[in-house]
């Protein structure tokens, strides 16, 4: 079953906007100015609203996500918590989780890929359900994230030159009926190398790369 509490992740990160421990530091420096993240300043606070599971209801959370801007040239940077990816309203977790059983089960179909525990979490207020659809964007999505894959990638060898996470990627088969074209077969093999990927980083350096990496990587 896909990972689904992150309330407690979006309740935290309100609670450190509300006592201002919100800083800039994990953010990049400007790649306009080149003015470090230490020396940008708040510059807004936005409310995101964001869809989480909970006992099979999608219901919405509410958190503030802090912007900051460079002094140097006034470009605005938004500081995303690790639940968080731009654009999109369900918690990264959530899209993590489902995307993952999808890409990383030979057999799976997005009609199954959608389903917890054999039922489809479904919105309180009416009967739509998770879309399958929805699963297939969200791996457009994921396997995007080439350049965050690509970085990682080089600091876990940096770290570990013995590690097995290269053995890892080249062994990934996505299977054939899965994917019409090769672009879509790029985009879920880049999904299921940023989930391992993700693991090893997590592993070996006890933090998400969607904490800071991401945001370096300007999430490409
Ligand atoms: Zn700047």
């Amino acid at each position: 079953m896909p990972p689904t509490a992150t309330l407690e992740a979006i309740k935290a990160h309100q609670r450190k906007v509300e006592k201002d421990k919100i800083t800039p530091d994990n953010l990049p420096s400007c790649p306009r100015c080149s003015v470090e993240s230490q020396f940008f300043k708040i510059h807004a606070y936005r409310e995101r609203r964001f869809l989480i599971i909970i006992e099979m209801l999608i219901k919405a959370a509410y958190c503030s996500l802090v912007r900051f801007k460079c002094p140097g040239c006034g470009k605005t940077f938004t500081n995303y918590p690790d639940f968080a990816i731009p654009h999109k309203h369900y918690t990264r977790p959530i899209i993590m989780g489902f995307s993952a059983s999808y890409v990383e089960s030979e057999n799976m179909t997005y009609q199954k890929a959608v389903m917890v525990d054999s039922s489809v979490p479904g919105y309180p207020q009416n009967d739509a359900t998770l879309a399958p659809s929805t699963i297939h964007r969200w791996i457009t999505t994921l396997g995007s994230f080439t350049q965050t894959c690509r970085t990682a990638l080089i600091l876990l060898l940096q770290e570990n030159p013995v590690s097995s996470i290269c053995r890892d990627l080249a062994r990934l088969i996505i299977p054939q009926r899965k994917y019409k074209t090769n672009q879509r077969k790029k985009q879920l093999i880049g999904c299921r190398q940023l989930v391992i990927i993700k693991a090893f980083f997590q592993a070996t350096f006890k933090t998400s790369i969607f904490t800071k990496l991401a945001m370096h990587c300007a999430f490409n």
